[in-house]
């Protein structure tokens, strides 16, 4: 099998239409007005910049980068920022909207927003992604605030990179500044609890949908796809609460065991293997499509966007998908998994975990005052079950999946205090 066949693909669906299709059902649910529609769909602030790097070898390379703030009614836009090269405006467009609504339902008061550069940060050398890190913070300077932008980490980018926005931020404005940016390591103002926080919350998640399924985790079957920080923690903490963990995946392809993987050694494997699973032999070889059509009672995509789609959602045999990546199910495979009965557990509420251990590591920021890593997880525990709760009674009332439950639950918040504000432009 070669990487070509391995590697996990994107669909084809634009991500932006993608989340407006969903937006559209759930305005029409709840009744949104035509104004409040208008405003809401559109990112409120969207930036394009060119940065120009200083490559190892001497010569200046030019790299795309964005920032786009989709909606900063409910407080400072809040999201990471994504190194690859399949970043693009309209991606980074969905991912910000996206934030708007994870940030509206786990009740936390911040908006949406999300950046990225379009780059290969694992050819990249550390010298390289700092200058082009640093020159990315200095061209968004105008962005960014602890009280207007706050960035994170997302694909491609962790604890490195957000030191080096805090650094070269708090230089620029002549103040130590750490509020400016989350995930941080521990020793710059990071919180506990934060690596492990989209993971705990997928767990979290899961747990509860389990349990309206009538399902024990003890000895429930599951399949996680991707295996960076969301799948691998995933994977770890669903095989701590008694799940069987039968195959996870990455950019090398799938790996399968029926008796159940040891998620503990194959974290080990790919920390001494380059950050890959490439040559792990703990399971057979299967494939990133293959996974996702696996005979288990549990699916987390926690890779990348567009990986359930109209072509293969029929074929997925899983009674419940957990979704750790933002966007993994495109929009033409909603009707087909909800007819299917299958209960999906959307992003904007699966994965909210990790902006929900933000939020606390930007309130111990401002008080200088840290938490023990037992509180942190308590809350977030807390929010993610409460947020669960609220948008599976909203799925009931509105008689919908729960992604539109959640959308519906985001739309209404954000749209109550759009009225209070005021419209943006009057
Ligand atoms: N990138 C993460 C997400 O998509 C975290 C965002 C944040 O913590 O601001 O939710």
């Amino acid at each position: 099998m070669s990487q070509k066949d391995n590697v996990i693909k994107h669909g084809s669906e634009n991500p932006f239409e993608s989340m407006k299709k969903r937006f559209d059902v759930a305005a029409k649910i709840i009744g949104l007005d035509e104004s409040d529609y208008n405003v809401l769909i559109a990112p409120q602030k969207a930036v394009i910049v060119n940065i120009p790097v200083t490559m190892d070898d001497g010569k200046v390379k030019v790299f795309e980068g964005f920032r786009v703030v989709h909606n900063a009614n409910l407080g400072p836009s809040k999201g990471g920022i994504r190194y690859s090269m399949d970043v693009h405006l309209d991606e980074v467009k969905a991912l910000a909207a996206w934030m708007t609504w994870k940030c509206a339902v786990v009740g936390i008061p911040y908006g949406g927003g999300k950046g990225g550069i379009k780059c290969d940060p694992r050819s990249m050398s550390k010298g390289e992604l700092e200058r082009m890190t640093r020159a990315y913070t200095d061209l968004m300077v105008d962005v960014f605030g602890p009280d207007k932008d706050i960035p994170a980490p997302d694909m491609g980018t962790g604890q490195q990179e957000m030191a080096w926005i805090m650094d070269e931020y708090s230089k620029l404005v002549g103040k130590s500044s750490p509020a400016v940016v989350t995930g941080k390591p521990l020793v710059l103002g990071g919180s506990l609890g934060r690596v492990e926080a989209t993971g705990r919350g997928v767990m979290v998640s899961t747990r509860s949908a389990l349990s309206k399924l009538g399902i024990s985790p003890v000895g429930a079957t599951c399949a996680v796809q991707g295996f960076g920080n969301v799948g691998s923690i995933s994977a770890k903490l669903l095989a701590q609460q008694g799940m069987k963990v039968l195959a996870i995946s990455d950019v090398t392809g799938g790996y399968y065991n029926p008796e159940g993987l040891n998620i503990d050694e194959a974290i080990a494997y790919r920390d001494n293997n380059k950050g890959t699973l490439e040559g792990y032999k703990g399971g057979s070889r299967i494939t990133n499509e293959d996974l996702l059509e696996l005979d288990v009672q549990v699916l987390v995509p926690a890779a990348m966007e567009d990986q359930i789609t109209a072509e293969n959602a029929d074929k997925i045999k899983a009674k419940l998908i957990v979704e750790g990546a933002n966007g993994p199910t495109s929009s033409s495979a909603d009707d087909i998994l909800h007819k299917k009965g299958i209960l999906v557990v959307p992003d904007i509420l699966a994965n909210a975990g990790g902006v929900t251990v933000s939020y606390f590591e930007w309130v111990q920021n401002r008080l200088g005052y840290f938490w023990t890593e037992e509180r942190v997880y308590r809350r977030a525990d807390r929010v993610m079950k409460q947020a669960f709760e609220g948008v599976y009674s909203a799925s009931i009332e509105h008689n919908c999946s729960m992604r539109i439950g959640a959308y519906c639950v985001a739309i209404k918040k954000v749209a109550e205090v759009e009225k209070l504000r005021g419209k943006f432009g009057l």
